[in-house]
């Protein structure tokens, strides 16, 4: 038996059977109707346990995973949507704000986008971009 790190990424772990509390898998689905849905459980995990426990409060996702056809559409960069690591969630700002950005570095979230101009929030986990959280 190898000694793995529990929350490792790339762990072999079976795929579990996924049930989240507060959110449902398809809200993450691409947005531009494909039907493509690529978000990485492991993230998921994680978002629902900030809304379990450090952020009592609704959370709408704005987009999740990104096919290569949407993410081009909005401009994005690529390496975040398209890998099912990342998600855009309307926060209000000030205190849920600060909930919410004390939380997800809680549960192991790397890094939190905050927008002066547009509603949402990003969060992503991707170990490839710098840690720590950027206003945009
Ligand atoms: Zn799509
Ligand atoms: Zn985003």
């Amino acid at each position: 038996m190898i000694n793995a790190p529990e929350t490792n990424k790339g762990g072999a772990g079976p795929a579990a059977a996924t049930a989240y509390i507060h959110f449902r898998l398809e809200e993450f689905a691409c947005e531009c109707g494909c039907g493509a849905n690529g978000m990485d459980p492991r993230f998921l995990a994680k978002l629902d346990r900030l809304r379990s426990v450090y952020y009592q409060r609704p959370l709408t996702v704005s987009s999740g995973y990104r096919c290569p056809v949407r993410e081009a559409a909005v401009g994005g960069s690529g390496a975040n949507h398209p890998l099912g690591v990342a998600a855009d969630l309307i926060v209000p700002k000030g205190a849920a704000l600060r909930d919410f950005v004390a939380g997800a570095f809680a549960v192991g979230i790397r890094r939190v986008i905050v927008y002066h101009d547009k509603p949402h929030t990003h969060v992503d986990d991707n170990p490839a971009l710098p840690e720590g959280i950027f206003v945009k």
